[in-house]
């Protein structure tokens, strides 16, 4: 005998942002271990891959595109400099699109994902949680900054 585990998705609602629906692919220990954890040695690229992680892991939502800032002469155009997309537009789940959206948006996306990822099955009765502590994992998550 032998058992091969199923790898599992995951959709994702959220109490702040009422009508986002986000499907997710789960994550293996060692990737979650990998992107909660800055390296010491102050890796400068360690907030870029934690974001790269974040877009791979997406399978689908219903993100549309912001409105665009106007520019110097204050008016808005109409595609986004940063995406290509116009406004409203639905937003392809790309690093791209990732990147044209608020940090503290995305950070509590990342955030609520590792908690959902990080639980234990609950379809699995009475199983004591495994080493990595949710709470952790989400306080790394608020503590990153993809600006700096
Ligand atoms: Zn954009």
């Amino acid at each position: 005998m032998s058992f091969k585990a199923v790898r599992s998705a995951y959709n994702l609602t959220f109490q702040n942002y009422p009508g986002l629906h986000i499907k997710m692919r789960s994550s293996l220990l060692g990737e979650i271990q990998k992107i909660s954890q800055p390296p010491k040695d102050g890796d400068p690229n360690f907030q870029t891959e934690q974001l790269k992680f974040f877009a791979k892991k997406l399978i689908s939502w219903d993100l549309k595109h912001s409105d665009i800032e106007p520019d110097d002469n204050g008016v808005a155009p109409e595609i986004c400099p940063n995406c290509g997309l116009r406004e409203d537009d639905p937003m392809p789940t790309t690093l791209q699109s990732v990147m044209c959206l608020e940090p503290p948006f995305v950070l509590n996306l990342i955030s609520v994902y590792l908690n959902q990822v990080s639980q234990p099955d609950p379809k699995v009765a009475s199983v004591p949680s495994a080493g990595v502590n949710p709470e952790t994992l989400r306080r790394l998550a608020e503590r990153q900054n993809p600006l700096k």
